[in-house]
């Protein structure tokens, strides 16, 4: 815990539930490690009472806070300004507060770009199949169009919300070529066929449903795939050991979460995030196991 006093500078993250958020450990860790005199705070704020919060963070000299659902779109409203990459996805996920003025980001998709970087995978001129068109998905394929891949497969149990992701991406990064299907076992084998990276972004295998996976016939996993999962909890998911072993390299969604908050920490700090330290801390926690749902 850092030490409190009258110059702390204070952080923290808005929504409802906040309870099962790892933000606050995260970020409080990462404070404390490079002796910061920063703090971050959790709140459960409703819908009602949502400007009103905003307010009162900005009037309490708040230096930024993350955005968690269901705020995440209508935050939009009430900032002096949205980043590029905010504007495209069409929601915040962090807000620095620059005397005053409020500014709106996107971290998502930069966290899971960074968390590739970390295992060495370029993603200029790759093929990627995507599985799954929520919040998390619009992310990621946003940001994997701006960093240069040739082009995106989207895949989705239902298929308009690939349409809205697709079109705005062919509307800002023209250059992109971007395929859209239904999430079907035909339609992925066909896909994956032609990937180089494979990313599930739905919750097929996350801890509730942990023997689930996007994949029935593991042989259309090849060797030249790379095989991504959007879940931390577990951090192997039964994708990833299919993939495994398959010898295809896997990333896990661990590198996301602490990759988005990396990111956020650093629009907040100016300071670069001990990111394996606090990935060792969440680890050694068992945090990961403590969530059942
Ligand atoms: P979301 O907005 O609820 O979207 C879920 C997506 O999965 C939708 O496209 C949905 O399809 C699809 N889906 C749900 N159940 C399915 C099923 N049984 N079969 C096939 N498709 C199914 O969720 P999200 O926020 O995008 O999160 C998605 C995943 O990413 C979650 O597992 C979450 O834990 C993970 N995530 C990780 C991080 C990180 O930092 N690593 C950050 C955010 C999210 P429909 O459109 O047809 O409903």
């Amino acid at each position: 815990m850092p030490d409190i006093n009258s110059n702390t500078r204070l952080t923290g993250l808005i929504g409802t539930p906040v309870s099962q958020s790892y933000s606050p450990f995260i970020h409080n860790i990462a404070f404390t490690t490079l002796k910061i005199n920063y703090l971050y705070l959790p709140f459960d704020v409703s819908e009602e009472k949502l400007e009103e919060s905003i307010q009162a963070l900005k009037t309490l000299h708040f230096r930024g806070f993350n955005v968690t659902m269901p705020h995440k779109q209508t935050i939009m409203k009430y900032l002096d300004e949205i980043s590029k990459e905010a504007e495209l996805i069409g929601a915040v996920n962090t807000v620095v507060n620059e005397h005053g003025k409020l500014i709106g980001y996107n971290t998502d998709g930069l966290g899971y770009v960074w968390s590739l970087q970390q295992e060495n995978v370029d993603l200029k001129d790759r093929t990627i199949t995507l599985a799954g068109a929520g919040g998390a998905a619009r992310s990621v394929a946003i940001q994997l169009a701006l960093e240069g891949a040739k082009k995106l497969i989207l895949l989705n149990r239902t298929v308009e919300k690939c349409h809205v992701i697709a079109s705005i991406i062919r509307n800002y990064v023209p250059d992109i070529e971007v395929v859209v299907n239904k999430l079907t076992p035909d339609k992925l084998m066909e896909a994956v066929s032609e990937s180089t990276l494979l990313i599930n972004s739905t919750p097929l295998g996350m801890y509730s449903q942990k023997d689930k996976s996007i994949i029935d016939d593991v042989t259309i996993l090849h060797n030249d795939l790379i095989v991504s999962d959007l879940i931390y909890n577990p951090h192997q998911t039964k994708l990833l050991m299919q993939a495994e072993d398959r010898h295809c390299k896997t990333v896990n969604g661990l590198g996301m979460l602490i990759g988005q908050a990396a990111a956020a920490f650093e629009l907040w700090t100016g300071e670069t995030m001990p990111v394996a330290h606090v990935k060792n801390r969440i680890l050694e926690n068992g945090m990961l196991n403590e969530i059942k749902k």
